[in-house]
């Protein structure tokens, strides 16, 4: 709660507050003040309502945030299947083709030195 310091008028001397009246007086030269009740209610109003949109504001970002970081969650996930899917078919290129090599290679053998007779 924020406080706020009001000052005698008169004599600049710091003023004690009754609120169960709504006075201020000043303790030196007896200077008093009368609260505006209404006035008072409506900036107590106000302050409740203010700290109503930020309380609402603040969730909205707490919300936007947590949106935000599942959809980044999502796309992670995405992009690690994507990159898996794509190592695993370079993959397999890999092996059929080192297969191939070695088919190659195992025909090449066979017709230098006639192994299979
Ligand atoms: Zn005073």
């Amino acid at each position: 709660m924020n406080i706020i310091h009001l000052k005698c008028q008169n004599c600049s001397a710091d003023l004690d507050i009754d609120m169960e009246h709504f006075i201020a007086f000043c303790p030196y030269c007896g200077q008093k003040l009368l609260f505006d009740v209404d006035q008072i209610g409506n900036i107590l109003l106000e302050k409740e309502k203010t700290n109503h949109e930020k309380e609402r504001t603040k969730q909205q970002e707490l919300k936007y945030e947590h949106d935000l970081k599942i959809k980044n969650m999502n796309r992670d996930v995405l992009k690690g299947i994507n990159k898996w899917y794509w190592k695993s078919i370079r993959y397999s290129i890999y092996f059929v083709l080192g297969m191939l090599a070695f088919l190659f290679i195992l025909l090449l053998l066979d017709k230098l030195f006639h192994i299979s007779g």
